[in-house]
């Protein structure tokens, strides 16, 4: 079956029901097995994660509960891997948006992406397929977004900064931890050396996305020449069919259509002398206990990261499925009311435009359930992250007990 074939691919409901389904769903074998092909047993469950529906612990929990994991399970090894793009966001702020090493000396890149590319009709297939994948569901395998990057960034001399602000504005999963710094390791400016796939790599992955004849139909030498090449390859010769790119929802609370009216929260409650907890898109798990739940949704962070309406759309139904309103205006408009406030409750996030309001405001600021342990120390790369955890889960069953939910 042609992979275009597994269009559209499966919605992503917001609701914790559909979460927790699909969380039932895991076949831990078979992901070991089959996860690095397009149509493999990945959990697709990236986000629920990224948005709070359900933690790495609960699912790892679920999962250890039905089918034991050891600590060398490659599903593990997987939410490890987020674990530590947010251990390096915590060490190094904002840090993360600028090239964490120097790029390849000698290459320009462009601060944008082409048309061709952006449009999905570059003529090598399953760079075309993958656009339009990441248009229609808002999701994208992991190896079609390890390709999707080295494309732009070693074969199109694109600045990774570009890509990621652009794959980030499309996956209903986006996070910038896990987003920005695999762009980094894909460009070499978090790595060693810049990630590149050829089309025999494909054709093992994804054998019915034939990218023989193309760009990227070349031995490893020859594209690792290119990527230190300060030569950009064009689009493919001959038309190829595009397709339009989703129109962003750029300023929420000032674009927001039929939503923005009820959730626009300009006339607040009163919140003397009550527990109030605000909840912020990364923390849409259960409904906090308080007297009244406040959604946040401030247009500072949305102005300057894009988000698709698809996104938007998966986040504002749970936040109102969970919230008593939702503030879509500046954040500081929130600032007089909460003031009388006998308590304001929240989870710390890293997210711009949410972090600072949230450290000023919330009298109890708690940090996120850690599922792996935290490593006091910064460790630049994911084997010093596993090699400073692995010792605490070397009793898997017992380490999951006391620290799954
Ligand atoms: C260029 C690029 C951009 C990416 N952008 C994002 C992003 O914005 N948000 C995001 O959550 N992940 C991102 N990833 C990581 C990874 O591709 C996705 O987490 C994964 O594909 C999500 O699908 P899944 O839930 O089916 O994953 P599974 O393979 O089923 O893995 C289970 C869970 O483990 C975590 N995970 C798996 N692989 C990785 C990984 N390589 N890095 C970090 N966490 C991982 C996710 O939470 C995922 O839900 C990116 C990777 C690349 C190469």
């Amino acid at each position: 079956m042609p992979h275009t074939d597994l269009l559209p691919a499966p919605a992503f409901e917001p609701t914790r029901a559909a979460a927790l389904a699909r969380l039932r769903a895991v076949r831990p074998a078979a992901y070991a097995r089959t996860r690095n092909h397009l149509d493999g047993a990945v959990t697709r469950l990236s986000p629920y994660i990224t948005h709070g529906y359900i933690s790495i612990g609960e699912a790892i929990g679920d999962i250890h509960a039905r089918t034991p994991l050891t600590p060398g399970h490659k599903l593990v090894f997987e939410f490890a891997w987020r674990a530590f793009f947010h251990h390096v966001w915590q060490h190094l702020g904002d840090a993360i948006f600028s090239d964490l090493r120097p790029a390849l000396p000698g290459v320009r890149y462009a601060p944008a992406l082409p048309p061709d590319l952006r449009e999905g009709r570059t003529g090598v297939p399953v760079i075309d397929w993958a656009v339009r994948e990441l248009y229609a569901t808002g999701y994208l395998h992991n190896h079609a977004r390890m390709w999707l990057a080295s494309y732009a960034v070693h074969l199109r001399k694109v600045h990774w900064r570009a890509g990621a602000d652009w794959m980030f504005a499309h996956l209903l999963d986006g996070d910038l931890a896990s987003n920005h710094l695999s762009w980094q390791w894909v460009a070499g400016t978090f790595s060693h050396k810049p990630y590149l796939f050829n089309a025999e790599n494909v054709a093992r992955y994804a054998p019915d996305l034939d990218c023989r004849g193309t760009c990227i139909d070349q031995p490893y030498p020859a594209l690792d020449s290119h990527a230190r090449a300060d030569h950009a390859c064009g689009a493919e010769p001959g038309p190829h069919p595009g397709v339009e790119e989703p129109a962003m929802e750029v300023a929420a609370g000032v674009a927001g259509g039929a939503a923005a009216a009820p959730d626009g929260a300009t006339e607040m409650p009163p919140t003397g002398g009550r527990r109030v907890a605000l909840v912020h898109p990364w923390s849409l798990g259960a409904r906090p206990d308080a007297d009244l739940v406040i959604g946040l949704f401030p247009a500072a962070f949305h102005a300057s990261h894009a988000w698709s309406a698809r996104r938007r759309q998966f986040v504002l139904t749970r936040m109102r499925a969970i919230c008593d309103l939702i503030h879509t205006g500046p954040a500081e408009r929130l600032s007089h009311v909460l003031r009388d406030a006998a308590a304001v409750g929240a989870q710390a996030t890293h997210y711009p435009g949410y972090r600072t309001f949230l450290e000023d405001h919330a009298t109890l600021l708690t940090s996120p359930i850690a599922f792996f342990p935290e490593p006091a120390r910064l460790c630049t790369s994911f084997s010093r992250f596993w090699h400073a955890i692995s010792p605490h889960l070397a009793d898997f069953d017992a380490y999951v007990h006391r620290h799954a939910q």
